[in-house]
């Protein structure tokens, strides 16, 4: 196309690293999100809301690192506790004061969460969740509902269509797939349900022979993330807390993406509904690997090496000092919850703006623009299906346009505006704090371009 074109024209200083990295990494990364064709722009530095790539443009981020960026590049706070921690020294190899430090800011943040432990990414901490779950339960082998449309980590894929392939072995090319996932995936057995969908649960669970004693947690995120920021309604987290207790199983509440919501305690903060646990990641490390699992503390007492028989949980990395010192540091002197709050009615803004201006916009024929999401993460479709309308992945992916998000992505890197191929947005405090609000009247009036011309 035309602008993929210009895109190649404008970006061949990043053609030329990928081709340089693709002989040593397959496909030039290590993250599969970071590719797009024909190649990702590669970046040599970033600042405040900024970055540069390696032909010198600077764009607006976005994407906020898939909203682990919270704080925007080189926070002046965070960058002075990470040079005082380094000169302390990095990983102890013992227990320290600012572990505890952040776990009891974490506590008190997240309604649900009475004990925390640490990982290094949220994948772990979704891990280590479902093996408490299977412990604290004593189902060893106990199904784990999860959702189409789900992401809960790099093995834990769950992505939308999953659900019928799970039950459709025969058809070859389903079959492929479900190969892979079987692949790649953790080996618990999960049982695939429809996102905001009793019914489905409810099937799901009947058809388990025994369900009773078979069924060891509920896992899922309360909002969709990566299945395109659809929220859970409160009835359909009522309905599961109340089959969870009903069935004796853990229901765990992903919050690796959501836990910056309302005033920075998650979307739980919000709800009556208490999950048992919760998992968290990205920003909460002040930027550096991390990742949480806590809740109940009776379940997390099963992580007590005073307690006989207790559940070991290991990771060199789990405690050290450099993620530690800079979270707590984060958490206590810049994402305050009355920045997370503003951050969050920022977010809420600018999406009510540009779905009004999906209204008067597109000719007959053409997808509507809808913004998903909630608070700061924004998540844009091409369908035509009414947000109204869509309560599960399935819903908007029936009828979305993906070359014209293709296009749309190309087009907002010409207007200077770095987000995800797949249309995820995630607004960092660095667009608060420095004057980023007129970045942003700017993007908005972009989006209203391409929805007039496309
Ligand atoms: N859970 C959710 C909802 C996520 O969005 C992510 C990452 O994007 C993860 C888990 C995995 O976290 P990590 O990439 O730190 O392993």
């Amino acid at each position: 196309s035309e602008a993929e074109a210009r895109y190649v024209a404008a970006n061949s200083a990043s053609r030329a690293a990928h081709e340089t990295a693709t002989a040593s990494l397959p496909g030039g990364n290590t993250r599969s999100v970071l590719h797009w064709e024909p190649y990702p722009l590669y970046i040599i530095s970033a600042e405040g809301y900024t970055l540069r790539d390696a032909d010198g443009h600077t764009y607006v981020d976005l994407l906020g690192e898939y909203s682990a960026g919270i704080y925007g590049h080189s926070h002046p706070v965070l960058l002075a506790a990470i040079t005082e921690t380094a000169q302390r020294g990095l990983s102890y190899g013992g227990p320290h004061a600012a572990e505890a430090r952040l776990a009891m800011l974490i506590k008190d943040r997240f309604r649900s969460i009475e004990r925390v432990r640490f990982t290094n990414s949220g994948t772990e901490a979704n891990l280590m969740a479902l093996a408490a779950a299977k412990a604290f339960t004593g189902r060893y082998r106990g199904k784990i509902i999860v959702f189409d449309g789900a992401y809960h980590g790099g093995v834990l894929l769950f992505p939308l269509g999953c659900k019928d392939i799970w039950g459709a072995k025969e058809e070859a090319e389903r079959a492929s797939k479900y190969k892979v996932l079987r692949a790649l995936n953790a080996p618990h057995d999960f049982l695939v349900a429809t996102y905001n969908d009793i019914a489905s649960v409810d099937a799901l669970i009947e058809s388990v022979p025994g369900c009773l004693d078979n069924i060891a947690a509920i896992l899922l995120e309360p909002m969709l993330g990566s299945g395109g920021g659809v929220c859970a309604t409160p009835e359909f987290l009522s309905h599961l807390r109340h089959r969870a207790d009903e069935l004796g199983a853990l229901l765990i509440f992903d919050e690796v993406m959501t836990s910056r919501m309302y005033a920075g305690g998650g979307i739980q903060s919000e709800l009556d509904v208490r999950p048992d646990l919760t998992t968290l990641g990205k920003y909460i490390g002040g930027g550096m690997s991390f990742g949480a699992f806590g809740g109940r503390e009776d379940v997390m007492a099963l992580f007590d090496p005073r307690a006989p028989g207790a559940l070991p949980h290991a990771g060199t990395f789990n405690n050290n000092v450099l993620t530690m010192n800079v979270g707590a540091t984060g958490l206590e002197r810049v994402f305050t919850p009355e920045k997370a709050r503003e951050l969050h009615d920022l977010g809420d803004e600018v999406r009510d703006r540009i779905n009004g201006l999906g209204d008067d916009a597109p000719g007959p024929g053409k997808k509507r623009l809808r913004v998903l999401g909630c608070g700061s993460i924004l998540v844009f479709h091409f369908t035509g299906t009414s947000i109204e309308n869509i309560a599960s992945p399935a819903d908007w992916k029936a009828d979305e346009d993906p070359r014209l998000l293709d296009l749309f992505h190309l087009e907002m890197l010409h207007e200077g505006f770095y987000l995800a191929r797949r249309g995820y947005v995630a607004l960092n405090l660095a667009l608060l704090e420095q004057d980023g609000r007129g970045e942003l009247d700017r993007f908005v009036n972009a989006v209203q371009r391409f929805v007039v011309k496309f």
